[in-house]
């Protein structure tokens, strides 16, 4: 073991986890893919200034859990902790917007970083899969996206989760609210940081989770009864089209997402079995984010599953996803010429595309068979010295435990018929 360990916070995918993991990542994109989603990828940091345009000066995010530094050229940059302002500042700068085709539709996969406390289901390094469908105001789109989202969930398997759904109103009567709750949280007996809060982003303190702030909450205006009626309107046709599409939702009034750019639909996604960390993925409607940033009005909608908790999710519903074997044929050699042959034998059929691998470091046949049986391969193709001097090598089905003297020069013709 060497002495040093993964900084704290963070862990390393090893296998076979990892091809969970992996799965996961393809499971959530596969949707985006088959809805017109394009694949962006943006880089792991950017000017800290877009993060703090981008996510908001007082958010937690930005106050507490972003890791800066400033390069040696001076740059004051920022790791990634979330990937909505950057896919936005991407699509911008490439005039993805001018191309006459909006929505902008693009889905993202990466890591992400945050400075917090860790625990279970919360990492300093962690796993997102992301989409945002840019500059087009229409509910079809918000309810999109929650679709794909629910059918990524349940390709999965997964059934334990729910859906979390809320309206935040527009800048016509998101200001009239905010003032409302404003007022009302100036009555209250709140700490320092709470009083800072409600003055810079009072919405934020309606999330927050200390029981003794929910509960002088009671009481405090709710949203719902200051939409406007085209706001009222939109987000009853996001709820119907989600009804018609038989993904159910729980409305949840007091969901909020507490930046200024947040608009109209909002949505999270929870799972029962994660304890306190049970946010699976969120997003919602950014109607003001790229004029925030610097772009023009661009309306957009997005969101944001977390890997991570994805895979605590798999296992808290004790789900294995069926992986295909990483290794189809295994060979074993037996002898020096041997080695040479089966080696030959094997990149035929990588390149004919059968996944094959071999049993190197000259290994004795026990040790070569253990191996063989640990790679999970379907087959095994073992040849030794009498073999090679009839031209045969003998498959092997691991499944049925059949031997079969196989010409070499056939080998490969008859791996791929018999794993059609
Ligand atoms: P939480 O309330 O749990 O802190 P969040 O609101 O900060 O979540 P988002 O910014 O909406 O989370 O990110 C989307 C998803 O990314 C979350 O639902 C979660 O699954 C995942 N995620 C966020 N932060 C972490 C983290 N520190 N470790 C692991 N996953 C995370
Ligand atoms: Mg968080």
């Amino acid at each position: 073991m060497s002495t040093f360990k993964a900084p704290k916070g963070t862990y390393d995918l090893i296998p076979p986890v990892s091809a969970t993991f992996l799965a996961v990542r393809e499971a959530i994109a596969a949707p985006l893919k088959n809805s017109g989603y394009g694949y962006i990828e943006t880089p792991g940091f950017e000017n800290v200034e877009l993060f703090a345009r981008g996510v908001g000066e007082s958010t937690d995010i930005v106050t507490k859990e972003m890791y800066t530094l400033t390069t040696k050229g001076g740059d004051q940059l920022a790791l990634r902790p979330e990937g909505t302002a950057s896919v936005l500042r991407a699509a911008l700068e490439a005039n993805l917007h001018k191309a006459g085709n909006l929505p902008v539709k693009l889905w993202y996969s990466g890591s992400y970083y945050r400075y917090e406390r860790p625990q279970k289901g919360r990492y300093r390094h962690f796993s997102q899969v992301g989409a945002e469908a840019i500059g087009t105001e229409d509910p079809a789109l918000d309810a999109e996206l929650i679709i794909l989202a629910d059918q990524a969930y349940r390709s999965l398997g997964l059934s334990q989760f729910r859906i979390l759904l809320n309206s935040l109103g527009d800048k016509e009567c998101r200001p009239v609210y905010r003032a409302a709750l404003q007022d009302f949280l100036g009555g209250l007996d709140l700490d320092e940081d709470t009083r800072r809060r409600s003055e810079i982003n009072p919405l934020r303190v309606l999330d927050d989770k200390r029981p003794e702030v929910q509960k002088q909450l009671v009481g405090a205006p709710m949203l719902r009864d200051y939409l406007c009626d085209a706001c009222k309107t939109y987000h009853e046709q996001v709820r119907e089209l989600l009804n018609a599409a038989g993904v159910s939702y729980e409305d949840d009034e007091k969901l909020v997402r507490g930046l200024d750019y947040y608009t109209r639909t909002t949505f999270e996604f929870v799972h029962d079995g994660l304890g306190s960390q049970s946010a699976v993925g969120g997003g919602g409607r950014y109607d003001g984010l790229s004029e925030m940033i610097g772009g023009p009005s661009l309306p957009s909608v997005g969101w944001a599953l977390g890997v991570d908790r994805t895979v605590l999710a798999l296992e808290a519903e004790g789900i294995e996803l069926e992986l295909p074997a990483t290794t189809s044929v295994f060979a074993v050699p037996l002898g020096e010429e041997a080695r040479r042959l089966l080696f030959g034998t094997v990149t035929e059929l990588r390149k004919s595309g059968v996944a094959a691998d071999f049993a190197y470091g000259g290994k004795g046949v026990k040790a070569a068979m253990k191996a063989a049986n640990r790679s999970g391969a379907r087959f095994t193709i073992v040849a030794g010295e009498r073999d090679l001097a009839e031209g045969v090598v003998q498959l092997k089905d691991m499944e049925s435990g059949e031997q079969e003297a196989v010409a070499l020069d056939k080998v490969t013709d008859e791996i791929r018929r018999r794993l059609g």
